[in-house]
């Protein structure tokens, strides 16, 4: 069954919906975006998802796309049999691996031991550590050589492997691992869409992992997604999304690393660039957390999609909810109602981007114009036929208020398009535009996408002399 909203779903996979029986349920009920998370796991397991989804989509089951999130460089607290206790104002030693067994502790302090060499010397007093993705704040209250004496401003209990964030510090470790690069290249080799960049910090990042791509021999059109997670991201925004396919607001770790009030206005000032810059974004993370255990979602966050939608993101995510427990089918169904019914009310208007995404102005203006034909004539859909898929981006960044079918020559650049606003991507054999047309509605009128007299608009590449430049057509589907 197609199933069509504007704003897209990535879902992500763990034991809830690994098979391919779920996987096929997860595409039906909303689902457009596989997201394989490398935080966890192993390639055989990894493997067998991927030849999952490609298998299904083969069979025109579904049409699915692979997004990679490495793992990255993160602090952790280190593997302890107990859980350590901590209540408000307790003080505590925090230190490293490496001195852990040089500490002098004569009043018995807790100790907590984390992976990061550089605690010590990245912290001064009156730094905040944040332990367990915002569940612990300390205060950093004395500093000895090889360890930090701590304050809790909180009570909470300590587990194995917990996250450790520096809220506004510039941490020493290296922003891409070796292990980072065999996952990169494991994901690249079996198939995958899109990157998600964690924990970026400015524009050399990207432009090394470009460079590192280039020298595995990866596809040119890989998607490179900026995962917005920290402060440092947040100071280089305007160059990250300058050399990014597009960005996700990484809402786990960025929530304990600013102060949590400022989290909906960072949302909606990231969106704003991305707009600016005609570049997709993505909302991630606790979107319908409660799910994990209930089968309806809370009123909040249903209202955080909502607000999601009237953004006009390109894409929400779900991450645990998808990925295990009990409601992973019922959580897509949940965004996917939640979604449809939210665009219902939103008229999207097609404000202009100053970026030009490498096109020129010309070719803006011409996708722009064949937005607003369709719309005028009350079209039943907009065709678009892009070799790059530089013309689906750019009709995606316009906002359209109608359906647009997007056929591109290879399947990669296909499953490329698919993270974009109201683009329904599918390919098709290269041959001469009215032979591309036909093929095209016929195969939208198989899917009951489109009938007979339907009017529509489409824009397609035409040579004229060298250049191929972008052409409107209204017609009513024969
Ligand atoms: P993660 O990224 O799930 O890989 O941490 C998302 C986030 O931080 O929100
Ligand atoms: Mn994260």
């Amino acid at each position: 069954m197609e199933y069509l909203k504007k704003t897209k779903i990535i879902t992500t996979l763990w034991p809830a919906t690994d098979s391919i029986e779920k996987i096929e349920e997860l595409y039906n009920n909303g689902a457009n975006i596989i997201r394989i998370n490398y935080s966890h796991s192993n390639y055989d397991y990894f493997s067998e998802i991927i030849d999952n989804v490609n298998k299904l989509n083969k069979s025109w089951k579904t049409n699915l796309s692979i997004l990679t999130d490495t793992k990255w460089p993160e602090i952790r607290t280190k593997s302890i049999d107990e859980k350590i206790v901590l209540e408000k104002w307790d003080v505590f030693i925090f230190t490293t691996v490496s001195n852990e067994d040089n500490i002098t502790n004569n009043d018995n302090k807790k100790v907590i031991v984390c992976d990061y060499e550089y605690i010590v010397s990245d912290l001064e007093v009156w730094h905040i550590i944040d332990i367990d993705t915002g569940l612990l704040k300390a205060l950093v209250i004395e500093k000895r050589p090889g360890e930090l004496i701590c304050e809790a401003l909180n009570a909470h209990k300590i587990w194995s492997k917990r996250h450790v964030n520096l809220p506004g510090i510039k941490i020493h470790l290296p922003w891409i691992t070796d292990s980072d690069k065999l996952d990169l290249k494991f994901a690249i080799d079996k198939w995958t869409d899109f990157i998600a960049l964690s924990f970026v910090r400015n524009r050399a990042n990207i432009l090394e992992l470009r460079e590192f791509l280039k020298e595995i021999e990866a596809p040119e059109n890989i998607q490179i997604i900026s995962k917005i997670e920290n402060q440092e991201s947040l100071d280089n925004l305007d160059e990250i999304i300058d050399e990014s396919d597009g960005i996700m607001i990484a809402r786990w770790d960025l929530w304990a690393e600013v102060p949590f009030e400022t989290l909906p206005v960072i949302q909606k000032m990231i969106w704003d660039k991305c707009k600016e810059a005609g570049k997709f974004f993505i909302v991630a993370t606790q979107m319908l957390e409660s799910m994990i255990d209930n089968p309806i979602p809370t009123r909040a966050e249903v209202t955080d999609i909502f607000n999601a939608v009237m953004q006009k993101a390109d894409c929400t995510m779900l991450s645990w909810e998808t990925a295990a427990w009990k409601y992973p089918i019922e959580a897509v169904q949940v965004m996917r109602n939640v979604i449809n019914y939210s665009e219902s009310k939103i008229i999207y208007k097609h404000k202009h981007f100053k970026k030009d995404l490498g096109e020129n102005e010309h070719k803006k203006i011409m996708i722009k114009n064949a937005i607003v034909t369709a719309e005028n004539l009350w079209s039943k859909a907009l065709i678009i036929f892009t070799k790059s898929t530089s013309n689906a981006k750019l009709t995606a960044a316009f906002r359209p208020n109608l359906p647009v079918y997007s056929f591109t020559y290879s399947d990669s650049l296909s499953k490329k398009a698919n993270i974009l606003f109201w683009i329904e991507s599918y390919v098709i054999e290269e041959s001469t535009n009215k032979e591309e047309l036909e093929k095209a509605i016929d195969f939208l009128k198989n899917k009951w996408l489109l009938k007979k007299w339907d009017e529509i608009v489409t824009v397609n590449g035409m040579y004229i002399w060298e250049e191929r430049v972008p052409n409107i057509h209204v017609l009513k589907v024969s």
